[in-house]
């Protein structure tokens, strides 16, 4: 163990609390070498476009970056499923001596008139912002000739980290706001915003909402469409729920819109439960909404709670370690761990503020690790320091988990189950207890020897 080290340069991202003062550092590009968990500009803005599911999607670049498609993040629709194709320009050598902006116009006219899409998003990669193609033009000249809008995503993937893609997505977004009729919402409404309904998470929440009594005018962007998010200036909340990438939104929107915002977060009894009484008492001129939300409430924590304290008995007192996209997810996740008597030896994020830093400090126990912006070696080090049963992260997190022979639970892109809500809190402390329990981890080399 002790011939894994950090590199010099990243000492300051990682914090032990009780071993030193706080002084973190963050929010700053991924050094090189480091082999960062992070993904690129690009792919933070797609993540959060692409559950628009009415709505083409090109990718203008090499088609590697096409990579990340529908399938590293399954966010369902309800109805149309354009979404879920992934188109790309394919750029090559030719295209980046010549220029791509008439392979761009090409595909953008041929894939709009195959598909007839509500709107359509074209997003610029690193090669396009090194040779330099004009995408806005092109885009506004599609726009007019066919009559829907046609968004440049400004991501390339250099040009900063994930969440200059939020950024970038949420200004393409913005975009498409304003434009749908608003006479007929109702007094009592939201907008979802950072919910992409992975597993159907969003039908769940919007069905709670609805029990309340309130309406819920879009889900920007779970199974989202392009006309709900035209009218969506006409709800009188929005609840933002993924706040590193739509905060810039719903910043937005209260600046041109005068719609105020609130953060929840839907995962864990409390924070779940928290979110819809956060989201009644701004409609407390309809004392209805409030009683409904108690009565929700009851009714589906004492559903749930029996079969939540059966897999507590199996999981009291083993270690579990974090690392998510988000900062504000992991508040949550160590919150629903302690309803399971588990506690969190190792937490961390891709993008996380000083200020969420400053409050996992607060939440965690002595001796956990903090880490940003992460590498395989870092979280491999203190996964086996802290000696975790369990590693909660997404895609690349899990080979991680499996080689140093760990319990692994799938909480980002590429999951099938719902997280989210009361239901979703019964899944993850089942998927919890399958991993850690299982006896497969006995026969690892973990188990075996010592490292
Ligand atoms: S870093 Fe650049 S080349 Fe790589 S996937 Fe992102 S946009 Fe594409």
């Amino acid at each position: 163990m002790s011939t894994i080290h950090i590199l010099e340069e990243r000492q300051r991202q990682i914090y032990q609390k009780g071993k030193q003062p706080f002084d973190m550092i963050c929010d700053k590009v991924s050094i090189a070498g480091s082999v960062s968990q992070r993904a690129c500009v690009f792919c933070g803005s797609r993540v959060v476009l692409y559950p628009i599911a009415d709505a083409l999607h090109l990718v203008h670049g090499p088609i590697g970056c096409a990579a990340y498609t529908w399938d590293i993040r399954g966010a369902l629709s309800s109805g149309p499923q354009l979404h879920r194709l992934s188109f790309s320009t394919d750029l090559t050598e030719t295209d980046v001596i010549f220029g791509g902006e008439t392979k761009l116009y090409k595909a953008l006219t041929q894939l709009i008139d195959e598909h007839n899409p509500k709107a359509a998003f074209v997003y610029s990669t690193c090669i396009v912002g090194l040779i330099g193609d004009d995408v806005t033009s092109v885009c506004k000249k599609v726009a007019k000739e066919k009559g829907i809008p046609v968004l440049p995503v400004h991501s390339e993937g250099f040009k900063g980290t994930k969440k200059d893609g939020y950024k970038a997505a949420c200004d393409a977004l913005f975009e498409l706001i304003g434009k749908g009729p608003v006479d007929h919402i109702s007094p009592y409404s939201i907008n979802i915003l950072g919910e992409f309904n992975i597993g159907g998470e969003a039908w769940i929440i919007r069905d709670y909402y609805e029990r309340m009594g309130i309406e819920v005018v879009s889900v920007m962007t779970g199974d989202g469409r392009v006309d709900d998010a035209g009218k969506s200036h006409g709800a009188k909340l929005n609840v933002v729920q993924c706040s590193g990438s739509m905060t810039h939104l719903a910043l937005a929107m209260e600046k041109k819109y005068k719609i105020p915002f609130i953060r929840v977060s839907y995962f864990g009894i409390e924070d779940m439960a928290q979110a819809l009484y956060d989201t009644a008492a701004h409609f407390k001129e309809n004392p209805a909404i409030m009683k409904n939300t108690r009565e929700l409430v009851r009714e589906e924590i004492s559903g749930m709670y029996p079969q939540l304290k059966k897999y507590r008995t199996d999981l009291e007192g083993k270690k579990a370690a974090i690392y998510v996209g988000g900062a504000f997810k992991a508040f949550s996740l160590i919150k629903a761990l302690k309803h399971l008597g588990m506690t969190t030896v190792l937490v961390g994020s891709q993008t996380g503020s000083k200020d969420d830093y400053e409050i996992l400090r607060q939440m965690c126990d002595e001796g956990t690790v903090i880490v940003d912006d992460a590498n395989p070696v870092e979280l491999s080090k203190y996964l086996i320091e802290k000696d975790a049963d369990l590693f909660i992260g997404g895609v690349k997190e899990r080979p991680i988990a499996y080689k140093l022979g760990v319990g692994f639970c799938d909480h980002n892109h590429e999951r099938k189950i719902p997280l989210a809500g009361f239901v979703g809190m019964l899944n993850f402390a089942k998927e919890v207890h399958a991993t850690v329990t299982s006896p497969v981890w006995q026969l690892t080399p973990r188990r075996e020897r010592s490292y």
